[in-house]
């Protein structure tokens, strides 16, 4: 079954994002729905703004969670990452946690040279809500094909959908669903 998806249709969706889920720990030190805390004046004055680099797509998603009414420091929760010759084929990403390396992103070199910004973006965010928020998979789609969710599993029931013009609900979507959550479990 893999093996048929595998050779067909996901050829065509460029890439996997593998994820070691194993142990799910909601790791947000610093949620804060009112946007009373800001720390966004001073912050990333020093940031790089290299699109190459994994960190300015930290700070991407930083300053995200902040337009959506958290406050999250990827640094201070210990979010590390690397660049790695990622063996299986077709996997960009993956967030991994365990007592060793807890909290690790790795990303696949080839992938990286590749991808676009939007692409890379992507699946750093989606890392992210694996590593940062705690988010497990959601899959599903719209009318036309599209993914309700950065977080799908690429599976292939799903057509990426993520760009500048969908950008909005697709953050709203990340960390909403990370809102309802920490409500309401
Ligand atoms: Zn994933």
């Amino acid at each position: 079954m893999n093996r048929l998806v595998l050779s067909s249709l996901l050829l065509l969706s460029v890439f996997f994002i593998a994820c070691e889920d194993d142990p799910i720990e909601p790791a947000i030190n610093q949620t804060n729905n009112s946007p009373s805390n800001p720390s966004s004046n001073s912050t990333q004055t020093n940031s790089t703004n290299d699109t190459n680099s994994i960190e300015y797509y930290f700070n991407k998603f930083e300053q995200e969670a902040y337009e959506q009414g958290f406050s999250i420091d990827l640094a201070a929760q210990g979010i590390n990452y690397k660049f790695e010759d990622i063996e299986q084929e077709f996997v960009a990403g993956m967030c991994t946690y365990n007592s060793h390396e807890p909290n690790q992103i790795t990303i696949d070199r080839e992938f990286w040279q590749k991808a676009s910004n939007s692409l890379r973006e992507m699946v750093i965010f989606h890392e992210l809500g694996h590593c940062a928020l705690g988010r497990d998979h959601r899959e599903g789609h719209d009318a036309d094909g599209f993914c309700i969710s950065i977080m799908r599993s690429g599976d292939g029931s799903c057509r990426d959908g993520y760009n500048s013009q969908t950008k909005t609900y697709y953050m709203s979507e990340l960390f909403n669903d990370l809102y309802f959550n920490e409500l309401f479990n």
